[in-house]
């Protein structure tokens, strides 16, 4: 079938992740046909595009919508995600004696975290595809953001999440509607239950790279760092990875800028960190040659919810944009995790996620060890808001 259409996206095919096999970009896809692995998007970036596509008067993800996939915009499920903040942090930078170190703040987003650009995106190219209905296993934030988006689009959603997730995570999902099923594990078990209730496939499977989608809404955060940061990019990215979406998306938009012109033609990329919680570090151990894959890999639940991925679909892809960009693998502790949660907070006024504050801590432990130098220009990418995690947290302001 061919859909035509007045579309200013310069979306071409999806690509299987593996081999490059190509795949319709026009009709309803899941994971590549060839390897059942993570499908790609192309865009034509050989026409020229300037950089006054940009729409500036939209302060959302949505000013770069020729690069991303959807056709027509009265399809756009959005509730003004993207376009976050970059803080600096003079308080930690004079501390630390650090030259630069920036935040980019994704708690402001919708939904409290940066989990609603990839869910805009994913529910508006279901809703053009004439999707009813969708379905996820979530951490926490995923179901929040897909419940939301599914909602104002009029759909049915279905979260399977962790029965020990934070409260807050549950109650927002019931507000916007949502059937909520919780599950004794990690995400892994509830991808299992998921797998199980929608063996037939009535509801779109929305789960992290199991659709092409949310990895684009997901690749803003790197054209916006590129456009704040007035076209020039930071040493280091310091990004707290589960599934990896946010690490691959990012990667990928740099790749786009630079087929497009939009970086100066001897840019250095960013060297990509990903940080992960000791308690579940299935990256880490791969990324150190501990283990062959994580296909195996058993993690225990952590108060950085979103880092609780034992066994991610997109690890390799992960681990490609380590090695291509000389990136590296980190993990924090629970109580470090704390710690930085606190800094974060006395020092600069922010309350962010776990996962935020996982991401500080790493790169203070890269400064220790040398693998970082004060000089350089840090980002941090914080994901999410604290607020929804109070349960893992609580009282833990003081020590
Ligand atoms: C989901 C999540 C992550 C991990 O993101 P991925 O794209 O799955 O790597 C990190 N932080 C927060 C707050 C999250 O919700």
């Amino acid at each position: 079938m061919t859909i035509c259409t007045e579309t200013s996206s310069r979306i071409t095919n999806l690509e299987c992740s593996v081999c490059g096999a190509p795949h319709s970009a026009f009709k309803l896809q899941r994971v590549s046909v060839c390897h059942g692995m993570p499908l790609i998007a192309r865009y034509d970036l050989l026409d020229p595009l300037p950089k006054t596509s940009i729409n500036l008067g939209e302060a959302s993800m949505w000013r770069y919508r020729e690069l991303l996939p959807l056709l027509e915009d009265e399809n756009r499920v959005s509730l003004g995600e993207g376009f976050t903040p970059i803080i600096a942090l003079q308080n930690l930078a004079s501390r630390y004696n650090l030259r630069s170190l920036v935040l980019k703040d994704e708690g402001k987003n919708p939904t409290g975290s940066f989990k609603a650009r990839g869910l805009s995106m994913a529910i508006s190219k279901a809703k053009e595809l004439g999707v009813q209905g969708c379905i996820v296993p979530t951490a926490g934030n995923a179901g929040v953001a897909m419940a939301a988006y599914c909602a104002k689009a009029g759909m049915r959603a279905v979260v399977a999440m962790p029965r020990h997730t934070p409260k807050a995570f549950k109650e927002e999902c019931y507000w916007y509607g949502a059937e909520v099923q919780l599950i004794d594990g990690l995400i892994n078990d509830c991808a299992a239950w998921v797998r199980e209730t929608n063996a037939d496939g009535h509801l779109l499977d929305v789960s992290t790279l199991k659709e092409p989608y949310r990895i684009e809404g997901k690749k803003t955060m790197g054209y916006e760092i590129a456009e704040q940061l007035g076209w020039h990019l930071p040493d280091v990215l310091l990004y707290p990875a589960g599934g990896g979406t946010g690490l691959i998306g990012i990667w990928k938009a740099f790749r786009e800028m630079q087929a497009l012109g939009w970086l100066p033609a001897d840019v250095k990329l960013p060297r990509m960190v990903a940080v992960q919680a000791e308690n579940c570090q299935p990256l880490v151990e791969t990324f150190l040659g501990r283990q062959a894959n994580s296909q195996q890999y058993n993690g225990k639940p952590t108060i950085a919810n979103g880092l609780a991925v034992p066994r991610p679909l997109g690890e390799p892809l992960m681990l490609n944009v380590l090695h291509e960009s000389q990136g590296t693998a980190v993990s924090i502790s629970e109580d470090e995790m704390l710690e930085g949660m606190r800094e974060l907070g006395k020092q600069e006024g922010l309350f962010v996620a776990p996962e935020g504050a996982a991401v500080w801590m790493a790169a203070r432990k890269l400064l220790a060890s040398g693998w970082l130098s004060a000089d350089e220009q840090i980002l941090l990418l914080n994901t999410g808001s604290g607020q929804k995690y109070l349960e893992n947290v609580e009282g833990r302001y003081d020590q």
